[in-house]
């Protein structure tokens, strides 16, 4: 019997498996593919990714191939900014480039590669998940072949069309967003077109930016990519058949504004159908579903794969918790009330924003133009990381200052904090203090140039506990902190969420 079974290897998948691969478990991957996806899907990445790829001990294999970007612009209906959502300038909290591009078939490649480090996995390719049954002991999967396996867990990370989710009768959440588009890959020796823009902000560079043009003739993005690669995504207009709009005419036609004079290889044209849909359990027994399986939305913020890694970075130590004995079972419920609120804010807001990109009535894209520059001027601009909200419930000491939201990783010396202190439960603090798995960082001997010192100061707290997905348990007093903690982990949590 396998700790844990993993279903799907794509880059969630793949994740998950060296996450838990790294923290000791046995796991089993499946997945019906023998090779790797070969066209990317996603193409951004924010900096907490890149964190959470140092945890999986990964980021080494990974690094190189990313490309960092200053954020995204939305262009109205006569070609003026309408939003500017830039990281120029802005803090570094984690230590990285706040946006990345990437190319999803390296990613993947990279992160099953990492898979061979870990003689705890086994990888089985070729294979798929045809049903299963759970009892006390674990959950018994019936594979094709006539295979079966048995694990205690089951993660499916198994996309869209999960067929774990669908054998478990599990349902979705319908955002009430559905746009079809056309996503157009390409090589492209020399930089991208643009029409004549007004109102971009002296530091936007528009070949480092996602732009999205939010023009009723045709709203389309593009999005710069990692070397020669180049991303458009155009919204196919009513009555257009998708497969007339994947003929090498259309797409020629599609991208010629952008790439007139400039040498270009189209390496694909598809279709898709731009979702916001969240699954309405995330467990069920022994099965947690990750990833596209448990929610889906529109790419408009470059967040969809994303989501997935945080959502199995916050499974990853939960698991290895209630897998060592350290913890009850009940703390694997914490897992959808901590992560869909997150999940369904990002995704709200990608609808949101999908709704005025996506807008065809000429007069009403002028009204929102004018709209979004006035609030434009009044509002402070985020950026897409923004949109993210603290973690609210769970295993967070809820009314401290800071609880719940991503801690900082400054540098210590030359080095990145959690290279330094590790990526298990970490508390910072003054004051002398002992606990077992909870590992004490003196702050008068860390050498991060007062960055957390000053965090602290911020929130007026002595102390800082955070927890192996890099959020923050909670602020206050060092022994308050370990008695909360340990008493959430130990089964009071269900209390804490109820409340
Ligand atoms: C046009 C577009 C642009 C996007 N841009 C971005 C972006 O910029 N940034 C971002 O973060 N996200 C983006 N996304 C979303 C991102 O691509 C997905 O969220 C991500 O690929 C989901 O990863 P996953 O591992 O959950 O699922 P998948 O990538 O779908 O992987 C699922 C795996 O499970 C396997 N599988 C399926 N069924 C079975 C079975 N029965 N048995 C065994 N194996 C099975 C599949 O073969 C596959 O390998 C974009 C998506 C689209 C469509």
């Amino acid at each position: 019997m396998f700790d844990v079974a993993i279903i799907g290897c794509g880059p969630v998948g793949a994740f998950a498996a060296n996450l838990l691969g790294k923290s000791g478990a046995s796991v089993l991957v499946i997945e019906q593919e023998a090779r790797a996806y070969p066209l990317p899907r996603a193409v951004h990445l924010d900096h907490e990714m890149m964190r959470l790829f140092q945890s999986a001990g990964v980021i080494d294999r990974v690094a190189g191939d990313m490309r960092d970007t200053e954020g995204h612009l939305h262009v109205g209906a006569d070609h003026g900014v309408i939003r500017y959502m830039g990281t120029v300038g802005r803090a570094r909290p984690f230590s990285w480039s706040n946006d990345y591009f990437f190319y999803q078939p390296e990613l993947e490649d990279h992160l099953r590669d990492a898979l061979n480090e870990h003689p705890n996995i086994t990888v089985q390719l070729g294979v798929a998940f045809e049903g299963l049954e759970q009892n006390a002991d674990g959950v018994t999967l019936r594979l094709s072949g006539s295979r079966s396996e048995q694990a205690r867990f089951v993660i499916a990370c198994d996309g869209a069309r999960s067929a774990v989710r669908k054998a478990m009768d599990i349902r979705l959440d319908d955002l009430d967003f559905e746009e079809p588009w056309l996503v157009v890959d390409a090589e492209v020796d020399g930089p991208v077109r643009f029409p004549d823009l007004w109102g971009v902000p002296e530091a936007a560079d528009l070949q480092k930016l996602s732009v999205m043009m939010c023009d009723p003739k045709r709203p389309a993005t593009i999005v710069p990519g990692r070397g020669n690669h180049r991303r458009w995504e155009f919204m196919l207009l009513p009555g257009e058949d998708d497969q007339a709009m994947m003929e090498p005419a259309a797409v020629a036609a599609l991208v010629e504004p952008y790439l007139s004079g400039v040498p270009h290889k189209v390496v694909r044209a598809a279709t898709y159908r731009f979702h916001g849909l969240i699954a309405e359990r995330w467990r069920q027994g022994g099965v947690f579903l990750a990833g596209d399986a448990a929610h889906q939305t529109p790419p408009f913020f470059g967040q969809g794969m994303c989501h997935g890694l945080r959502d199995v970075a916050n499974l990853a130590w939960k698991l290895d918790l209630v897998l060592r004995g350290q913890a009850p079972d009940a703390l694997l419920d914490t897992y959808q009330p901590e992560r869909d609120p997150h999940v369904r804010a990002v995704i709200s807001a990608a609808v949101s924003a999908g709704r005025y990109i996506c807008m065809l009535d000429p007069a009403a894209a002028a009204e929102r133009d004018v709209k979004m520059r006035e609030a434009a001027k009044s509002a402070q601009q985020g950026t897409a990381a923004d949109l993210i909200p603290a973690i609210a419930t769970g295993i967070v000491a809820v009314g401290t200052a800071g609880a719940g939201e991503r801690f900082i990783q400054p540098r210590v010396g030359d080095r990145l904090l959690d290279d330094v202190t590790g990526c298990g439960w970490r508390l910072f603090t003054r004051t002398a203090i002992e606990n077992g798995d909870v590992t004490v960082i003196d702050l008068t001997q860390l050498d991060d140039g007062g960055a957390i010192a000053a965090w602290l100061a911020a929130r007026n707290a002595e102390s800082v506990l955070i927890r192996p997905d890099h959020y923050v348990f909670g602020t206050g007093k060092a022994s308050d902190l370990i008695v909360r903690r340990n008493a959430l982990v130990a089964g009071a949590a269900h209390q804490e969420i109820a409340a």
